[in-house]
């Protein structure tokens, strides 16, 4: 993947329990020109959770792939690794990449492709937050480890962000970023 290649990279980040999630799964299932990347993790799998989710791997093995230059950014998200290996160009089949990471790697992307479209999202509120957290089943500690973090990255996300939304009803978030990519493709195809 390099600046030479007319794909777009989308990045969706935003604070945890905001719905980046559900949000991605739903933006692939209504435009099939778009490819959700699958992340590394060293976290445990959630019960319920599907088992390609993520790939989940030790952190031995996680270390060895950062020393093979084997990812695109990655970072240590409250207490555990998480990365984007590069993607493989031939499964992309010319496709629009969407990462759905949390904001010290999207800053990370954006440094590194200044045309990745980064799209922050908000919760209307940080009760509404916690109430989805705890509607998907966060313990207590990590519902507080959450909230706090959000608290803290809000102004840096707003700051290097192209779009800030606030993901208050479903539908008309997921909408609202169809619109925005299709303008986004829009503006590659006339450049
Ligand atoms: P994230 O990936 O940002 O941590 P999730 O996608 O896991 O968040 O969403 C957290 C919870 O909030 C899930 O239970 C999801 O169904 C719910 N959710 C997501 N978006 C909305 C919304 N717009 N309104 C109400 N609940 C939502
Ligand atoms: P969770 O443990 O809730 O699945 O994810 C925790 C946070 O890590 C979320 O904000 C999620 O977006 C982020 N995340 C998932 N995959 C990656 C990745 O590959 N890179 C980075 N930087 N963050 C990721």
């Amino acid at each position: 993947m390099s600046e030479g290649i007319n794909q777009l990279i989308i990045v969706v980040s935003g604070p945890g329990g905001v719905g980046k999630g559900t949000i991605v799964d739903r933006l692939v299932t209504r435009d099939q020109r778009l490819w959700l990347s699958r992340s590394w993790t060293t976290r445990e799998r959630r019960p319920g959770e599907s088992a390609d989710a993520y790939v989940f791997a030790s952190p031995e093995e996680f270390e060895q792939r950062i020393a093979d230059g084997g990812f695109l950014e990655w970072t240590e998200f409250l207490g555990n690794y998480y990365g984007t290996p590069l993607p493989d160009l031939v499964a992309l089949e010319g496709r629009d990449v969407v990462l759905e990471i949390e904001l010290d790697g999207a800053r990370q992307v954006k440094e590194r492709f200044p045309t990745a479209v980064l799209m922050f999202l908000l919760p209307p509120s940080r009760e509404e937050q916690e109430r989805r957290l705890r509607g998907r089943g966060d313990p207590n500690d990590k519902v507080f480890a959450r909230l706090r973090k959000a608290e803290a990255e809000e102004p840096l996300g707003r700051a290097i962000a192209d779009h800030v939304l606030v993901n208050d009803d479903l539908e008309t978030t997921v909408d609202e970023m169809l619109r925005v990519i299709a303008g986004e493709r829009a503006a590659r195809d006339c450049g």
